[in-house]
């Protein structure tokens, strides 16, 4: 039922005298997947150029600007240099991003596991997104477990892939909404949901959300940056310490990640 692209050909039919003219030979060649991946990797050429662009644009402006002594406030001239170091801080960010997964495309994303504190370890996702959650005036709520144990983890990843899923809640959720994170932890497993009231995912989109450079066509998706890396970064991450990542969602009700990871 999907649909396919095919590649047909006709070539001339010689026959073992090397006479053509005898009729011809058609060939039909699927090639739904090479087409899949050429438009995948268009998706991301126009991401990965969108997202260098812009913030390289905002840093070339301030710095003119600032450079030409257009601005003798020296409060101004702060603000100016905080906004070319955020946008700096952001392009790093995107490189990381595309470093981290081109790691996992080479199975070269290997754990360092170490002994963690599993607060210290939320607390710092937590501090990196909260920014993001309060300039859209989102609710946070958290339920924590009330023993936080150490755990052997792999903490760098972790929290950035947690920091992957909550921003993702923050990103694709309106304004006044609501995100929750919900840790479990028992003698089995470290449960972490991350829950928000955003705008949800079709049902159609949902296991392709995964699929690295997917992002969805909806409008309050695209206006949004982001390269579609995020959630195949976190999977990966989950799957090396042995666990999963799992999405339930609502279109326009909002969606659950969960990560899982076995303790035994
Ligand atoms: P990015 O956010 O950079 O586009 P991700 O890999 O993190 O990439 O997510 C892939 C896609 O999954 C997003 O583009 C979006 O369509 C969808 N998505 C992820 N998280 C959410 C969420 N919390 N709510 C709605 N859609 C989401």
């Amino acid at each position: 039922g999907e649909k396919q692209v095919l590649r047909v050909a006709r070539h001339p039919f010689r026959t073992a005298d090397k006479k053509s003219g005898a009729g011809f030979v058609w060939s039909v060649r699927d090639i739904t997947q090479q087409k899949l991946a050429e438009k995948m990797r268009d998706q991301f050429l126009d991401a990965a150029t969108h997202e260098l662009r812009t913030p390289l644009a905002n840093i070339r402006a301030y710095a003119e600007t600032l450079m030409l002594s257009e601005v003798p406030d020296v409060e101004q001239q702060k603000q100016f240099y905080n906004t070319i170091n955020s946008e700096a801080i952001r392009l790093s960010r995107f490189i990381d991003d595309l470093l981290s997964v081109s790691s996992i495309e080479g199975g070269a994303l290997a754990l360092d596991r170490q002994s963690v504190h599993v607060d210290r370890l939320l607390n710092e996702a937590i501090n990196k997104v909260r920014p993001q959650m309060d300039q859209k005036s989102i609710t946070f709520d958290c339920t924590l477990p009330e023993k936080m144990p150490e755990l052997l983890l792999d903490k760098d990843k972790l929290t950035a892939a947690l920091v992957n899923l909550l921003g993702n809640a923050a990103k694709y959720t309106p304004a006044g909404g609501r995100i929750m994170l919900n840790v479990k932890i028992s003698a089995e497993q470290l449960q972490i949901d991350v829950q928000d009231s955003g705008i949800g995912i079709a049902e159609d989109e949902l296991a392709k959300v995964f699929e690295k450079f997917f992002r969805s066509n909806d409008p309050r998706v695209r206006e949004e940056n982001g390269t579609g890396l995020g959630l195949p970064f976190a999977l990966e991450v989950a799957r090396l310490h042995g666990g999963t990542l799992t999405a339930t969602s609502q279109l326009d009700k909002g969606s659950t990640f969960t990560i899982t990871i076995p303790l035994k």
